[in-house]
């Protein structure tokens, strides 16, 4: 067996299905969606309002609430920088938790260079941020409220219905993340109860380079656009649609949600079964994230005295990750586990398995294999091994 992908957060594999779809509007029918004195622009025109539909079905919304985006890191600054800049915002106060995605933690942060208060919330030692922590935090001040659905590390899935009928309760904007939800737990926008919400088609093996932020009606008025021109996309994100990309999106849309139970059943099976054969043959081997209220396919594991970064390498032919690819570059300790309260060796030693569509039980069985064996190995060059196997603590 060659290369083994198991970084699903990070990225996925196109499904021939979608790209299928997809291939026409690369090629005879290349016209932009915005010309509307001729037929080729009439069709693309056509499918950029099926493929809307398609999203805005698998997302439990109408069509003119959904905004295409070039992915979740614009749609994320849309929402937060977007309705920061509104002119009948109300308070500077953003509530966001230690556990988001850069793309977030890094717009609060250049919001906070102009003028607005951050108040990043705490997480429990699974990664949850507590419901009751947000509304504690609410002040008459608070314009937005942005948590994620689930988290892309660890996988934790959050409270987030919970936390956004507070917010409707208190009157203040609720947004999430959910690029990690979409097709992998129920994610309906409106029973979810959030204003607006944040996804990426690359997640769901669908293409790179688009995704939606759902703008739902209430929350229209409470935001402005931030790329300025054409005013495609109900004047709230200009430039020339991505047609070919926003066709996949909408299959790939279609495709998860219509197979995601069965998905993952079958995802959270394997993923069980990698962790059930790691745990029985190496000690002192610890699982970061909840146990319960996970996503399917994921699996964050530590393994005392062993550098995540040597066994990624010692593991060439499989593909995990060390962190968020998104945040590799910066070569510091995950904020992630960080947050969950994780320190020393375990905070230097998660790995991130992530499951999905394509992945086999073969290729599960053939990774818990090369896992045990490079961590055996990276161990009994490790002088700090033997002394923990004489005195075993807890993390
Ligand atoms: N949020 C989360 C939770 C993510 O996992 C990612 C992708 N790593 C993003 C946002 C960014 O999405 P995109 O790649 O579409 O910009």
């Amino acid at each position: 067996m060659g290369r083994i992908y198991f970084d699903y957060h990070s990225t996925t594999p196109l499904d021939p299905r979608v790209f299928a779809v997809m291939e026409p509007y690369f090629r005879e029918r290349f016209g932009n969606s915005s010309s509307g004195d001729h037929a080729y622009g009439w069709e693309a025109e056509e499918a950029v309002d099926r493929a809307r539909h398609q999203v805005a079905q698998a997302l439990g919304v109408e069509g003119r609430e959904v905004i295409f985006t070039s992915g979740a890191t614009e749609a994320n600054d849309l929402a937060i920088a977007g309705s920061f800049e509104a002119p009948n915002r109300g308070g500077s106060h953003l509530i966001i938790s230690a556990v988001e995605h850069k793309s977030v933690l890094k717009t609060a942060a250049y919001l906070e260079g102009r003028g607005a208060t951050v108040t990043c919330l705490p997480v429990d030692d699974e990664g949850r941020v507590r419901p009751q922590t947000v509304a504690a935090a609410i002040t008459n001040e608070t314009w937005l409220v942005s948590i994620m659905a689930a988290n892309n590390e660890i996988g934790t899935i959050q409270p987030i219905s919970e936390i956004a009928a507070i917010c409707r309760a208190r009157g203040v904007l609720c947004h999430s993340d959910a690029v990690q939800a979409l097709g992998k737990i129920p994610f309906d926008v409106r029973s979810v109860g959030v204003d607006m919400a944040s996804f990426s088609a690359h997640k769901l093996c669908g293409p790179k380079g688009i995704g939606a932020l759902v703008v739902t009606d209430g929350a229209r008025d409470r935001l402005v656009r931030r790329v300025h021109g054409g005013n495609q996309e109900s004047g709230l994100r200009s430039g020339t649609a991505n047609v070919p990309a926003i066709v996949g999106f909408g299959r790939a849309c279609e495709l998860a949600v219509a197979e995601r139970e069965a998905e993952a059943q079958r995802v959270s099976a394997l993923r069980d079964r990698l962790h059930a054969t790691l745990r029985a043959a190496l000690p002192e081997l610890f699982l970061n994230g909840p146990s319960e209220d996970r996503l399917p396919g994921n699996l964050h594991l530590s393994f005392r005295c062993v550098e995540a970064e040597s066994l990624a390498l010692s593991l060439e032919d499989v593909a995990v990750s060390t962190g968020s690819a998104c945040t590799s570059a910066d070569n510091e300790p995950s904020h992630v586990l960080t947050a969950v309260g994780r320190t020393d060796d375990l905070l230097h030693g998660g790995i991130r398995f992530g499951l999905g569509r394509y992945t086999t039980e073969q290729e599960t069985d053939e990774v818990a294999r090369r896992v045990i064996a490079a961590v055996e190995r990276l161990r009994s060059l490790s002088p700090l091994w033997a002394q923990v196997t004489q005195h075993p603590a807890s993390p």
